[in-house]
This record gives structure tokens, sequence and C-alpha cells, in this order.
């Protein structure tokens, strides 16, 4: 089965945590523009404009989102569908998401929005580590590595710091009252509750998966 989907929610909010299950589920690729921007950072591809504007929690300009995803969703691993985490962030990148699927003759199968209160997001976010030999991610008190992880192996991202955290999460709230409302009005939001165990949050996720029409 194919499935084509995006995963919404403010930063910490469990997305790539969860991501990773409903990927494996249904064989499809997860594509996180965050994830594409940062190695673009450490390739030393990425323009210093766009680097700052990632360590000050705002948004890059739309274009620059909207280059890497039209390029690849042609690749070979989502010809079958994909994951997107992190795009759209805007109704202009949601539009040219439209045109770019239209164009190959598919469509978005659902939206799903993780919910979760902004004061739980700080500390998700400041105590998160990820193993960057596997992409595991941890945290320090929910999820800690088992001891044989390598403590050198785990970074902690340049703005997974409080006052970043802050900024990110206010230029989310922005950013969905207009975004949720876009995918509403055509029937394709799912919003979830993001708050308990992470088992609990992927049985919702799975749930709601289940339930899509085609
Ligand atoms: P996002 O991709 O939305 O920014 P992550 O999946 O990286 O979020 O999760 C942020 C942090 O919160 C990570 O440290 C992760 O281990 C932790 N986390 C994820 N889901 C839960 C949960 N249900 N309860 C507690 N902590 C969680
Ligand atoms: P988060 O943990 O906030 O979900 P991401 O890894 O998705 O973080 O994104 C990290 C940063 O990359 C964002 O704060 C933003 O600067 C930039 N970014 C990622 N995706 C987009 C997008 N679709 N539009 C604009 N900026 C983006």
């Amino acid at each position: 089965m194919s499935l084509r989907l995006v995963f919404v929610g403010p930063p910490g909010a469990g997305k790539g945590t969860q991501a990773k299950v409903i990927c494996e589920r249904y064989k499809i690729p997860q594509i996180s523009t965050g994830d594409m921007l940062r190695a673009g950072k450490k390739a030393g591809t990425l323009p210093k404009e766009l680097i700052d504007t990632m360590a000050a929690g705002g948004l890059v300009p739309d274009q620059a989102v909207i280059d890497l995803i039209a390029k690849r969703i042609d690749e070979e691993d989502a010809k079958n569908g994909f994951l997107l985490d992190g795009f759209p962030r805007t109704v202009p990148q949601a539009e040219a998401l439209n045109k770019l699927l239209a164009d190959r003759g598919s469509k978005l199968d659902t939206v799903l929005a993780l919910n979760v209160a902004a004061s739980l997001l700080i500390e998700r976010a400041v105590l998160r580590r990820t193993d960057k030999r596997t992409g595991q991610i941890y945290h320090l008190k929910y999820n800690p590595p088992p001891p044989d992880v390598n403590p050198a192996d785990l970074e902690h991202r340049a703005d997974d710091h409080e006052e970043v955290v802050r900024n990110r999460v206010e230029t989310y709230e922005k950013m969905t009252a207009d975004l949720l409302p876009f995918y509403k009005k055509v029937g394709l939001l799912q919003e979830l509750d993001g708050v308990g165990k992470v088992e609990e949050v992927t049985g919702r996720v799975l749930g709601a998966l289940e339930s899509i029409k085609k």
C-alpha cells in the first residue's frame, strides 16, 4: 500500500520518534527538511544566511525547502510514498507540494498533527540527544541512552537550547495558525494527542493511519 503523509507538530513533539515506527511499518522513507538542511550545513553547502536563520529558530525561505523536496520525492525510494517531517510549514509550501504531487499524478493521503502543550516541549527538546552514528533519538530523562553508547557519539543540536526552543515553538504557533486550517478545509487533517508514553502515542498514530479511506 502506498502512503503519502505529512507529519506536523511543534519542535520536540515526538515526530522523529514516531516517524521511525511509521516508516518501518509502511516501508516508506522519512523526509525531514530539518535533517536535509543540517546535512547541507555539515557539508558546507548551506548559505550563511540560512545557517543563521536556523540558529535563531526562524524559518528558512520557502523556495529553499521546496527545491529540496522537489528533488527528493523523485528519488526511487519515494516512488511508493513518503513521510514528510517538518515540511510544509507554510501555506505557500503546502500549495507548492500540492502542485508537485499533482504534476506526478498523486496526492497526499493524510496530514497528522501531533499536539503537545508548549510547557512540555522545552524539556523534551532541551534533553534530546541523538546518536550520530545510528540516528537513534534519546531523551536524557524519558528514554536514556543505554550504557554501551559512547557519550561522545551523542549529539546535542545547536538549536536545542531553551531560548531557541522557545523561539521555535513561537514560530510553530504562528505557522500552524494558517497551515492547519488549510488542511482542515480539504478534510486531510487528523489531530492527535502527543502526550503520554511513546508506545501510547504510537498506538494513536497507527490507529489514525489505519482509518484512512483510500
Ligand atoms: P520532534 O522530531 O518532533 O522534534 P523527537 O521525536 O526528536 O521530536 O522527540 C523530542 C524528544 O522527546 C526526544 O528526546 C525524544 O526521545 C523525546 N520523546 C519523544 N516522544 C516522547 C514521549 N511520548 N514522551 C516523552 N518523551 C518523548
Ligand atoms: P523541529 O525540531 O523544530 O521540528 P526541524 O529539524 O524540522 O526542527 O527544523 C530545524 C530548522 O530548520 C527549523 O527551525 C528551520 O529553521 C529550518 N526548517 C526546517 N524545515 C523547514 C521548512 N519546511 N520551512 C522553513 N524552515 C525549515
